[in-house]
């Protein structure tokens, strides 16, 4: 075993299980280990190195405005927060952001805000607001966002929490979304694609029905798209495929670059209206720094058309993955980059065969013991494509035979 393992091991906690690689450098989708071996990163961090490790612009702006000014607090105004807000606003249609840094804070941010809108704007009776969230969701590891999670292992053992405060509905069933409103109902918070629970693509329509369903009833429709945003699944926001407009959205993870930790959550006027000074806030929450490199990343998400390139990169990806035909697969699904092969627990674990991968050079993560995920850097090319391709056939061969189907 690697010495850096074994001296994680020892004293590093162990909420993590890493795959047994040690990393040491990037470059745009490549990844080596102290060894020098080389792979594909197929996963990006979980969408936050949407742009590629080193992208030369991002680095720039990191090193000059890092060696200027980094950290201040929002205790003072900055020369590059403002640009940084007014870009993110212009970008995704909303009217106030709220920057932060993790996108947990940034579902907290939306969560508290929501409550103080539904108490001052809808008059709901005080500490009996209500945010329906969906099964199976993901939205960070806060002992609130925890509480409201179908998974037993990220909730059980870190309660208590508040009873009915959280109800939750079936994802992609717009009928139960309805259902479920009361008159103390603030919102409806939900991800346009489920990540975590294995890159779930809800019924075309369902954001469009879910967004009128909201509207009639007086209640915020808040979209996490801390991993489907940013251009990832072929559009720069996931319900610009429908053409809705939320009340609230949460972006995080591609928005820092792959550098840094930087967050934000976005708001209708009057719902942003509700956070008073002191309401609310965060030390490194709008940092000079994050938000440099913010609009960077916002910058080079146009610049490059990165959301049509994860359309046309995914697109291929997607139908490249469905000509193989594996006893192990069962599906493959996804939207833009953000692409999930469905494995067969009798035969695989998805564990184990994220773990065949790394071994012929692919970087991926399983998710939810079926599920690997493919999340690529919005960069990749179409022969990184194709380089990865053939090595998920030929870890696909370790389990069965492997054939083509026709496209
Ligand atoms: C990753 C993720 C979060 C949490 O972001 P952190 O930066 O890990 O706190 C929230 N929502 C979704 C949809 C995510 O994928």
């Amino acid at each position: 075993m690697s010495d850096y393992i074994a001296l994680e091991r020892r004293y590093g906690a162990t909420n993590y299980a890493p795959l047994p690689i040690v990393l040491t450098r990037g470059e745009g989708v490549w990844l080596w280990d102290d060894q020098d071996r080389r792979y594909l990163d197929m996963l990006s961090a979980y969408s936050a190195v949407s742009f590629g490790y080193g992208h030369p612009k991002l680095v720039q702006v990191f090193t000059e405005q890092a060696k200027r000014l980094a950290v201040t607090s929002r205790a003072f105004h900055s020369n590059t927060l403002p640009p940084f807000l007014a870009r993110l606003c212009e970008i995704t249609g909303m009217d106030r952001a709220l920057p932060m840094t993790t996108g947990a804070e940034g579902v907290e941010t939306a969560i508290k805000c929501a409550r103080k809108w539904a108490y001052i704007v809808k008059k709901v009776p005080r500490d009996k607001a209500e945010i329906i969230v969906c099964e199976a969701n993901f939205h960070g590891r806060t002992s609130t966002i925890v509480g409201f999670s179908s998974e037993a292992q990220y909730r059980d053992d870190f309660g208590p929490y508040a009873k009915g405060a959280f109800p939750a509905v079936p994802f992609g069933d717009a009928k139960a979304l309805a259902a479920a409103i009361t008159p103390n109902t603030a919102a409806f918070l939900v991800e346009p694609v489920q990540g975590e629970a294995g890159i779930i693509v809800p019924p075309e329509g369902y954001l469009t029905e879910c967004a009128r369903i909201c509207r009639e009833n007086n209640v915020l429709l808040i979209v996490d798209e801390v991993q489907t945003g940013l251009g990832r699944t072929g559009k720069v926001l996931a319900i610009q495929h429908e053409g809705v407009k939320p009340d609230g959205l949460i972006l995080g993870k591609a928005l820092g670059g792959g550098l840094m930790p930087v967050s934000a959550f976005l708001a209708r006027e009057d719902v942003m209206g509700v956070f008073k000074p002191g309401d609310h806030g965060s030390t490194f929450g709008g940092n000079a720094l994050g938000a440099a490199i913010g609009l960077a990343s916002l910058n080079v998400l146009m610049e490059e058309k990165l959301a049509d390139r994860a359309a046309a990169m995914g697109d291929y990806l997607l139908a490249r993955l469905k000509t193989i035909a594996s006893p192990v697969v069962t599906d493959v699904r996804g939207k833009g980059l953000l692409v999930g092969i469905e494995l067969d627990p009798a035969k695989v674990s998805a564990r184990a065969f994220v773990e065949t991968l790394l071994k012929h050079g692919v970087l991926s993560k399983d998710t939810h013991g079926t599920v690997a995920r493919f999340a690529p850097a919005l960069i990749i090319e179409r022969q990184e494509i194709d380089w990865a391709l053939e090595r998920i056939r030929a870890a696909l061969r370790e389990y069965g035979p492997v054939y083509e189907r026709a496209a």
